[in-house]
C-alpha cells in the first residue's frame, strides 16, 4: 500500500515512545496522510528477545491500520507445530502430577487464527521498516510539554532540545511521563499497582525442549496451572525456539525493589517450582539464568486525553499479560485513533479534542475491562479463590474467558467511534 509523504491535514502529530503502540500509530497516521514524528528515549527502536502472541482482534486491527502491518506479522507469525493444533490458542494443563488437559482454548469461529506468536524484537524491526527513517528521533526522553498561546505544543526533552507539534501522543509505556503530566504526578504513582506476581522469562532451543518434554508438549502452546503460579510455553521463530514465561505468586506482600526487572539465578526459579510436575521442571532446567519481572498494572485512568494530548497503549492501560491482550489493545487504540484523526470531520487542530473525545469514549471502557479481567485470569490460572479445586469449573471458565476480546468486530468499533465524531 502506498504511503503518503505529504500531509493531507493542516496539523502535525508528535508521538512519544516507539514501542509496538507508538510505531503502529505512526504507520496508521501516515496511511491516513497525516504528518508525524516519533521521539524515543532509547538509542534505537528496541524490544526484548521474547515472544508475544496476538488474538484475532489484534490481527484485524493490524490490517485496518495498514495492510502492510499484517503482511509483516504474517511473515513472522508462528503457529502451533501440529496441524491438529492449528486453531488452538493454548492447551491448559495441570502443573502438578501428570499434565492432564483442563481446557483446549481455540480462537473463535470467524478467525481461526489459533496461536499466532512472534519474536518481539523481529516484529518491532518490521514495524520500524514501515516508516521513513527521518521521522524517528532517538535519545529523546520527554521531560515536559507546554501549550503556547498559538495552541501549539512545545515538547521539552532531557537533553535540553525542544520540538513543536499540534498533537502530542503518549505511547511511552507503563511508566509513562505523558500520563503523569496529563493526569498529575500523584495519580500516576497511585495508578500503578503491583499485582502480587512476578515472572521468569526465557527462550529455549526447540530441539532441546522436544528432547525434554516430547514433541506434543514442546511444539504446541501449553499453560500449566498450579496452586501458586502458572507456566506458559509456546513456539516462536517458526518453531525453532520455545518461549517460556513462569509466573509465581509473591507470597510476602508488596514489591520492595525500585527496579521491576531483576537479574536472577536459575536456581531461584527452580526453587520456586521445585514441587511442580515433570514437564514444568524439565523445561525450567533448560533455562540457565532467567530475569525476573515484577508484574504491575494500572488503575483505571479517569480520561485518556486532555486538549490536544492523548494516551495510547500501556501508557493508557497497562495490563498484566494473563490474556495475551495488552499489545492487542495498543493496536486497537492505534487503529481507532488514526481513523478518527484521518476522518474528514477532523479538518484542523481545533477539531482534535472532538476526535479524542470519541477515542476516549470508545477505547477506555474496553481497554480497562481487559486490565481487570486479565487480573482475574491470573488468579484463575494460579487456582486462587473459591471452587478452584474443581478443575472442570476452571476449564469451563477458561473456555469463555477470551471470547469477548477476540470476537470484537473492529469495523463496528470504528463505526461507533465515527458516529460519536459526528455529534
Ligand atoms: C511478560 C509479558 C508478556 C506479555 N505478553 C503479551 C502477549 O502475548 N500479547 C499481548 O498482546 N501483549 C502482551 N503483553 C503486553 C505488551 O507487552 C504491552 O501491552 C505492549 O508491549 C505495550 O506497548 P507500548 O508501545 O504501549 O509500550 P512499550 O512497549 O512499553 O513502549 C514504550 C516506549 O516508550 C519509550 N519511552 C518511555 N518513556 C519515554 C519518554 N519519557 N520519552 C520518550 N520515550 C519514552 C520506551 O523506551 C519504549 O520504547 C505482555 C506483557 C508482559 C509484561
Amino acid at each position: 500500500m502506498a504511503h503518503h509523504d505529504s500531509t493531507g491535514k493542516p496539523f502535525t502529530v508528535a508521538i512519544v515512545g516507539g514501542g509496538i503502540g507508538g510505531l503502529a500509530l505512526a504507520i496508521g497516521l501516515r496511511h491516513q496522510g497525516i504528518s508525524v514524528q516519533i521521539y524515543e528515549a532509547a538509542p534505537a527502536f528496541a524490544e526484548i528477545g521474547a515472544g508475544i502472541a496476538f488474538g484475532p482482534n489484534a490481527i484485524s486491527a493490524m490490517y485496518l491500520i495498514d495492510p502492510a502491518i499484517r503482511d509483516a506479522f504474517r511473515r513472522l507469525a508462528t503457529k502451533n507445530g501440529f496441524d491438529e493444533e492449528d486453531e488452538t490458542w493454548i492447551n491448559f494443563r495441570s502443573g502438578f502430577g501428570e499434565p492432564t488437559l483442563i481446557a483446549k482454548v481455540q480462537t473463535g469461529d470467524q478467525e481461526k487464527t489459533g496461536l499466532s506468536s512472534v519474536h518481539r524484537a523481529r516484529f518491532l524491526d518490521e514495524l520500524a521498516s514501515l516508516i521513513p527513517k527521518d521521522i524517528a528521533h532517538f535519545g529523546k526522553r520527554l521531560l515536559s510539554f507546554q501549550e503556547e498561546a498559538s495552541g501549539k505544543l512545545t515538547l521539552v526533552f532531557e537533553d535540553g532540545e525542544t520540538a513543536f507539534a499540534d498533537v502530542l501522543v503518549g505511547a511511552d509505556g507503563v511508566r509513562s511521563r505523558v500520563r503523569q503530566l496529563l493526569l498529575g504526578k500523584e495519580s500516576v504513582l497511585d495508578g500503578l499497582s503491583f499485582t502480587g506476581k512476578y515472572a521468569y522469562r526465557g527462550l529455549i532451543a526447540m530441539d532441546k525442549a522436544r528432547e525434554a518434554v516430547g514433541d506434543e508438549l514442546a511444539m504446541n502452546s501449553q499453560m500449566y496451572l498450579g496452586k501458586d503460579g502458572h507456566v506458559l510455553t509456546y513456539p516462536i521463530d517458526h518453531g525453532k525456539t520455545m518461549n517460556v514465561v513462569a509466573f509465581k505468586n509473591k507470597e510476602d506482600g508488596p514489591w520492595e525493589h525500585d527496579h521491576w526487572v531483576l537479574k536472577s539465578k536459575g536456581e531461584d526459579m527452580r526453587r520456586d517450582f521445585a514441587n511442580w510436575g515433570t514437564p514444568v521442571r524439565s523445561v525450567l532446567d533448560l533455562m540457565v539464568d532467567a530475569d525476573m519481572w515484577a508484574l504491575f498494572d494500572m488503575l483505571p485512568a479517569p480520561t485518556y486525553y486532555k486538549g490536544n494530548v492523548v494516551l495510547v497503549g500501556d501508557a493508557a492501560h497497562a495490563s498484566t499479560p494473563h490474556q495475551g491482550a495488552g499489545a492487542g489493545q495498543a493496536l486497537e487504540d492505534a487503529f481507532i485513533l488514526s481513523m478518527l484523526l484521518g476522518d474528514k470531520k477532523t479538518r484542523c487542530a481545533g477539531d482534535i479534542p472532538a476526535a479524542f473525545r470519541a477515542y476516549d469514549a470508545i477505547r477506555r471502557p474496553r481497554s480497562q475491562k481487559v486490565v481487570s479481567t486479565s487480573r482475574t485470569a491470573g488468579a484463575t490460572y494460579a487456582l486462587q479463590g473459591e471452587a478452584r479445586d474443581n478443575l472442570d469449573e476452571v476449564g469451563e471458565e477458561l473456555l469463555q474467558r477470551y471470547k469477548w476480546i477476540w470476537d470484537e468486530d473492529m469495523q463496528v468499533q470504528a463505526e461507533h467511534a465515527r458516529a460519536l465524531l459526528g455529534q
